[in-house]
């Protein structure tokens, strides 16, 4: 099946996106990774395309001490390749090449996935664990930031309103003690997560984090990540707590991610 017919425009300022966005049925459109295939399947059908990958705008990436921000439409290629700078160290680089396959990385951008916001994506699950924040261009309010773990609202739903750009994504850098660790679990290479696991723990910011993703939804936070990390609590009990209504072949699945993840950390 192909797509309907559509128009197509390239953006040039962030302003141009919400303007358009203002019109019905227009879409952005930034790797076209995720919305090509929608598109010929017709499970969306907008009557034209705003394209925002050469926005310079969601094209910057900007360091500062304490984070690295991330134009919305920084390819994963560019993460994988070190094209640019990795607020942690190399943990992005990884999680970026653990994405689909080449093609797919080379075009796909890190704004388009978390906008996107399919359950078992990579970078969902990752920068919620990094305590990642969105920025997000709100009409008529300029910037707003929403972190993570509630810009993912469900299975394919984010905080963006109708009009919203999401600009760019904010990685803050780790203290050096920091540790890290990111496993999915697919049934082979290159394809989706059936389920995912991350860990981080960072002793200097006091910030620990475990999410446990590919479940049909939003990633969750475990409540007491510390007592899983210690060992004090296994995976499967951990998660079988989190989430009593998951069915054992899952629990197992997402308690192998975990138990992988932990190995992972460095
Ligand atoms: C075969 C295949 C395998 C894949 N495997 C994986 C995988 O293993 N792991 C994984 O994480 N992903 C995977 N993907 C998805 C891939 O990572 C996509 O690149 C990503 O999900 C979407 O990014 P995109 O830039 O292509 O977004 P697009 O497809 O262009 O857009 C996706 C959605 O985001 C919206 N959007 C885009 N940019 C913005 C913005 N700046 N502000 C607001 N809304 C915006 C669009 O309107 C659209 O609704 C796979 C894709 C394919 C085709």
């Amino acid at each position: 099946m192909k797509s309907v017919a559509f128009s197509y425009a390239p953006a040039h300022e962030i302003g141009d996106a919400q303007a358009a966005l203002g019109h019905d049925g227009i879409k952005l459109v930034s790797g076209g990774q995720s919305l090509g295939p929608m598109l010929n399947l017709r499970l969306v059908r907008p009557s034209g395309l705003v394209d925002v990958s050469g926005v310079e705008a969601l094209r910057q990436v900007v360091e500062t001490d304490g984070a690295v921000r991330y134009g919305a439409a920084i390819t994963h290629a560019e993460i994988e390749d070190g094209l640019v700078p990795d607020a942690t160290g190399h943990w992005l680089r990884y999680a970026a090449s653990r994405i689909a396959y080449r093609a797919v990385r080379n075009r796909g951008t890190l704004g388009g996935s978390l906008a996107h916001a399919d359950p078992a994506a990579d970078w969902v699950i990752v920068m919620t664990t990094l305590y990642a924040t969105a920025l997000v261009h709100r009409p008529g309010v300029g910037e707003v930031r929403i972190p993570m773990e509630d810009f993912v609202t469900g299975a394919f739903r984010t905080a963006l309103g109708p009009q919203d750009v999401l600009a760019a994504i904010e990685v803050p850098r780790p203290g050096k003690t920091a540790s890290w660790g990111y496993w999915k679990y697919t049934h082979q290479e290159g394809e989706f997560a059936k389920a995912s696991a991350a860990v981080f723990v960072d002793s200097d910011t006091t910030r620990c984090r475990i999410a446990v993703g590919a479940l049909g939804r939003q990633p969750v936070l475990l409540r007491e990540p510390d007592s899983v990390i210690s060992g004090a609590v296994s995976p499967s009990q951990a998660l079988g707590d989190a989430l009593p209504d998951m069915s054992a072949a899952d629990l197992r699945l997402h308690a192998i991610a975990l138990a992988k993840a932990l190995e992972q950390r460095s």
